[in-house]
C-alpha cells in the first residue's frame, strides 16, 4: 500500500484567501450598494508591454520553421544565451557580476522558492519574517521542517516578527540560530523594502553561522529609493551566503506568461558542497526549461522600447500606491510601504482587529482589501491594499474609505 506524505495533512486548508472569498461571496449575494472594488489581490492587471508581445509572436513564428524551430533547451541552466545576457547586464548596472552558470532561467519564483527546498537537510531551523508570503511556510511544512501548526504557529519554525517598532525589518534571532532564513524584499505584504545596512546585518549574521539567506526580489523592479538595494549582492559577502529570487511576473505583468530567475552563487557551500552544483542537478532532474517564446519575451523587456513600456506600467502602479498612501494618511490612518514596492500596509483604527476592519471597509465601502492577520500573527492590527488596480477604481476606493472612517 502506497503511503502519503502525512506532513500535508498538517498544513491549515488555504485559509486566508478563501476565507476572503466566502465573506465576499456572503456579501455580494445580499446584493451590494455600490459595485465593489477589490484592492486586495496579489496580481498585476495591465497588459503585456507591446515589446514583449511583438517578440514572442515573432518566436512563435521562427518555432513553426524547421530551421529555427527550437526543442529542448540545452544551454547552460535552461537559459538561453540571449536571457542570460540580459539578465546580467541588468545586474551590472547595479555593480553586481554574475558568471553564465550561476543563473537559472524558471518558470516562477514561487515555484524556486518552494523547490529550493530539496537541496537542503530536513532538519534545518527555518527563520521566516512574520507576516509572511505563505509559499515560504507552507513549503517547508510540507517538507516536514516546520513541525506542527497549532492554529497559529508551526513548532519548529522561528518566527521574526515584523512590525512599526522594527520598521518592519526582523532582528536577528537570539536564542536559536536559524539555517534556512527567508527574506522578501521589497516585502509583500508589508510593502516596505531593507536597506543595505539593514541586509548587511543578516549577511554577516548568515557567514558567521554558516546560515544561507533565502532573498526573494520579486518586486524589485518597484524599488525607488537610492538606499534600498536592488539586489542582495550589493552587500559585501553576500555571495557566500545568499540565493537569490526575481521573477518577470510583477516587473513585466508575467505572472501568466510565467518567467522568473534564481542566482546561486558558486562561492556559496555548504558541507563542502556548491550549492550552485546540487541546484544544477536538481533543476536539471526535475526541470525541462521555460519555453523559447517567452524566454524571447523575457529578453524584450530588457530592450530600451521594452524598458519604457514596463516601466510605464509600474509607474501607473506606484501612482496608485501614492494616491493610497496619501489618502488614507489624510483620512487618519496610519499607512506604511508603497513606495517600493506596489502594497499598502494600513494600521487598523485603534481597537479594531484586522477581520473587522477588513469586514467594516468590504461593508460599508465595497471594498476588498486584505486582513493583516491572514500573513501571520504580527500581522493583527493591519490590512494590506494593493495598488495593482485600475487607476480611476483605485482613487474611487480611497474616496470611499474616506468616508466611512
Ligand atoms: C508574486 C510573488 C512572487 C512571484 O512569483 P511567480 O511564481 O514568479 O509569479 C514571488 N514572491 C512573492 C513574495 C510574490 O508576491
Amino acid at each position: 500500500m502506497a503511503h502519503i506524505n502525512q506532513n500535508f495533512l498538517k498544513l491549515p486548508g488555504g485559509y486566508l484567501f478563501p476565507e476572503i472569498g466566502r465573506r465576499v461571496r456572503a456579501f455580494s449575494a445580499e446584493g451590494t450598494p455600490m459595485p465593489l472594488i477589490r484592492l486586495g489581490i496579489g496580481d498585476v492587471t495591465q497588459p503585456l508591454a507591446p515589446a514583449v508581445v511583438e517578440a514572442m509572436k515573432k518566436a512563435a513564428e521562427e518555432m513553426g520553421h524547421k530551421d529555427t524551430f527550437r526543442g529542448y533547451c540545452e544551454e547552460t541552466c535552461c537559459a538561453y544565451d540571449f536571457l542570460r545576457f540580459a539578465i546580467q547586464n541588468s545586474y551590472r548596472a547595479h555593480g553586481v557580476h554574475i558568471a553564465d552558470d550561476e543563473i537559472f532561467v524558471s518558470d516562477g519564483a514561487k515555484s524556486d522558492c518552494g523547490n529550493i527546498g530539496d537541496i537542503f537537510a530536513v532538519d534545518n531551523v527555518v527563520a521566516v519574517c512574520d507576516p509572511v508570503y505563505p509559499v515560504y511556510v507552507d513549503t517547508n511544512a510540507m517538507a516536514g521542517r516546520a513541525g506542527e501548526f497549532d492554529g497559529e504557529r508551526w513548532s519548529n519554525l522561528v518566527y521574526l516578527p515584523c512590525t512599526a517598532e522594527n520598521g518592519f525589518f526582523p532582528e536577528v534571532p537570539k536564542d536559536r540560530v536559524a539555517d534556512l532564513i527567508y527574506i522578501c524584499s521589497p516585502n509583500n505584504p508589508t510593502g516596505t523594502a531593507a536597506t543595505r545596512e539593514q541586509l548587511k546585518v543578516w549577511v554577516d549574521y548568515a557567514n558567521a553561522n554558516g546560515s544561507v539567506i533565502l532573498y526573494d526580489s520579486a518586486y524589485e523592479a518597484f524599488i525607488t529609493q537610492p538606499e534600498v538595494p536592488h539586489s542582495i549582492f550589493e552587500v559585501e559577502g553576500a555571495k557566500t551566503c545568499a540565493i537569490e529570487f526575481r521573477s518577470f511576473s510583477k516587473t513585466a505583468g508575467f505572472t501568466g506568461t510565467r518567467c522568473a530567475y534564481t542566482v546561486v552563487p558558486k562561492a556559496l557551500e555548504r558541507d563542502g558542497a556548491s550549492l550552485n552544483a546540487l541546484w544544477n542537478r536538481r533543476q536539471g532532474t526535475k526541470f525541462n526549461g521555460v519555453p523559447y517564446v517567452v524566454q524571447r519575451g523575457a529578453e524584450a523587456v530588457f530592450s530600451p522600447e521594452g524598458q519604457a513600456q514596463t516601466k510605464a506600467a509600474i509607474a501607473y502602479y506606484l501612482n496608485n500606491a501614492k494616491v493610497i498612501k496619501e489618502g488614507l494618511s489624510a483620512a487618519g490612518l496610519t499607512v506604511y510601504g508603497g513606495v517600493n514596492a506596489p502594497y499598502l500596509w494600513v494600521r487598523t483604527p485603534e481597537g479594531i482587529g484586522s477581520w473587522d476592519f477588513f469586514d467594516l471597509i468590504l461593508k460599508r465601502a465595497c471594498v476588498v482589501t486584505t486582513p493583516g492577520a491572514g500573513f501571520g500573527p504580527s500581522g493583527e492590527g493591519y490590512i494590506r491594499v494593493t495598488a495593482f488596480g485600475d487607476a480611476d477604481a483605485t482613487r474611487e476606493a480611497v474616496e470611499r474609505i474616506k468616508a466611512v472612517l
